[in-house]
Parts: structure tokens; sequence; C-alpha cells
């Protein structure tokens, strides 16, 4: 009687220990894919208007046109206008209708120099309220 119990102590054990390495095992995984997929997201994240946020894959080429706060096809030169290059990992801005185009000299958004730029991760137009964040592992 007292070795069947001890016999079954040591079995719900044995189980326990089981169940305790499994669930590490799946949280370690879980945490791997996790990690994998937040390095590989690389993309732009462009901010404009009252609070409008639209993100692109920094490896799909593609101009943005926004203007007064909204995306539109075509580049006119008017009004509060901002014309945004994506190309193969980098992003700039390519014209906008501020008025010191500060925004324009601040060079390109790479993953590979995201660190090095003055202004991080960050390209800002602050007289239109438009702003490219580089979103993604660095490389
Ligand atoms: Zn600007």
């Amino acid at each position: 009687m007292q070795n069947n119990t001890t016999e079954k102590r040591v079995r719900r054990n044995v189980l326990l220990m089981g169940a305790a390495v499994l669930f590490v095992a799946l949280a370690v995984v879980i945490c791997l894919v996790l990690k994998d997929r937040q390095g590989s997201a690389k993309l732009f994240r462009i901010r404009f208007g009252s609070g409008t946020v639209a993100e692109y894959d920094a490896y799909e080429s593609r101009t943005i046109v926004i203007r007064d706060g909204v995306i539109v096809d075509q580049a006119t030169g008017e009004g509060e206008e901002n014309v945004i290059r994506i190309e193969n990992g980098a992003a700039w801005m390519e014209k906008a209708t501020c008025p010191h185009h500060e925004c324009m000299e601040q060079g390109a958004l790479r993953a590979d120099t995201v660190l090095k730029r003055p202004l991080g991760a960050w390209i800002i137009c602050a007289p239109h309220g438009v702003s490219i964040e580089y979103v993604g592992g660095g490389e």
C-alpha cells in the first residue's frame, strides 16, 4: 500500500516535470517565432493628417503623395504637399512644398544607417505634420 502511493506520487511528479519541460519548450519556440517576425518586418510607417498612419513594405518601391493631410495620386506642387519615395529598403522626402525643405535635407532612412542619423529612425516635416518612421530590425 505504502509502495503503491509512493509509486503514484513519483509517476505524478514525472508527469508534472514533463509538462513543465513541454511548457518551457513551447515558450521558447513562441519567443523565437516572435523575435524572428520582428526582425524581418522592415517597413516605413508614415503619419500625416490628423493621426492617419500608413505602413509600407520597405522593399516595395513606390511614391506616396500626401496633400493637405490625405494621400492623392498625383503631385501638383500645390497646397501642403509631400512626395515620399520608397525604394530598395530606403525612404526619403523627394519633394515638399514646406517653406525651408528641411524634410528633404534629412536624407534617406535606411536599415543600415538608421542609428547613425541625427534624427534616428525618423524623417519629419514639421510644418506639414508628416513623418516617416523606419520600423524593423536593424542590420
Ligand atoms: Zn517639409
